[in-house]
């Protein structure tokens, strides 16, 4: 993989949570090739998460990974507050943990609907609360939530991955008011269907059928995604915060 050189983020600190695969990892690396120093955050897979570091630092900036269970409200602060102090402060979070746990109404058990909200929807409160302090501190920030279509258009079997996913963009916008007098801004992406494990499993079938519906005819790709990402938290973006951005082949207007 090759990566124009670009110092716009240099000596800055990005933390992604989920930034071991799919989405996250494309942010990491779009970061990382703009020079920021990286902190992915990821759940299990640790040989993965080694991955991503090693193809990071090959940019040459700092990179480490750190495991920890967004949803675990305790941890994230403990470890947040070591990565404040390891990295003094933190320029960019980007809340991209994510999971679905798909059934229908009918057959979502409680246990199945908490799941999808403590990672998605708590996650993201957790996360942003443990480095808006700091932020507030500094001055400065960038918080950039990972919402989904599903939040705008519903999806059957994806009640509890839809709840999670709009009740970010109203937390969105209501941080945003709250850090705007920081020159803190606070974003969400809305990516459509795009490309990674998440979307693997889809049956082929109803990929197609999903793909006809789509104008751009096909699945998106993470970078597309990361590339958003990188300029809600850039210097051309500053007046833009509580908005919420489309990335979806035109799947929804
Ligand atoms: P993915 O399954 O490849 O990645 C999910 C990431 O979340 C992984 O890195 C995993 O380690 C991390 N994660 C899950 N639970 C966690 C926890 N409790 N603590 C810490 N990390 C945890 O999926 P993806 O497609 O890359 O999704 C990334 C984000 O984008 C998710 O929030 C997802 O909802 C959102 N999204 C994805 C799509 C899509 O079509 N793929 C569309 C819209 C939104």
């Amino acid at each position: 993989m090759t990566f124009q050189k670009n110092t716009e983020f240099k000596n800055s600190w990005v933390v992604i949570t989920g930034g071991d695969r799919g989405i996250g990892r494309a942010i990491s690396y779009q970061f990382a090739s703009y020079g920021a120093n990286i902190i992915v955050i990821y759940k299990i897979n640790k040989s993965e998460a080694k991955k991503t570091i090693s193809t990071i630092k090959s940019m040459g900036v700092e990179a480490r990974a750190i495991r920890c269970d967004v949803s675990n409200y305790q941890l994230v602060q403990k470890i947040f507050s070591q990565i404040i102090r390891y990295c003094g402060s933190i320029a960019v979070l980007i809340n991209c943990a994510g999971i679905i746990n798909d059934k229908t109404i009918t057959n979502l058990t409680k246990k199945d609907w908490n799941i999808v909200i403590d990672t998605n929807l708590n996650g993201c409160f957790n996360c942003s609360k443990a480095v808006l302090k700091n932020m507030i501190k500094k001055n400065y920030g960038r918080i950039i939530n990972i919402s989904s279509v599903i939040a705008q258009t519903g999806n059957i079997g994806q009640s509890n991955y839809a709840a999670s996913k709009s009740a970010i963009i109203g937390f969105t916008k209501s941080i945003a008011l709250e850090t705007a007098k920081y020159d803190i801004t606070v974003n969400a992406l809305s990516p459509g269907f795009i490309k990674t494990d998440m979307t693997k499993n889809i049956p082929l079938k109803i990929k197609q059928k999903i793909i006809k519906k789509i104008p751009k005819k096909r699945f998106g790709l993470p970078e597309e995604v990361a590339r958003a990402a990188v300029f809600l938290a850039s210097p051309q973006s500053v007046f833009i915060t509580g908005q919420v951005l489309n990335i979806n082949g035109g799947f929804y207007m």
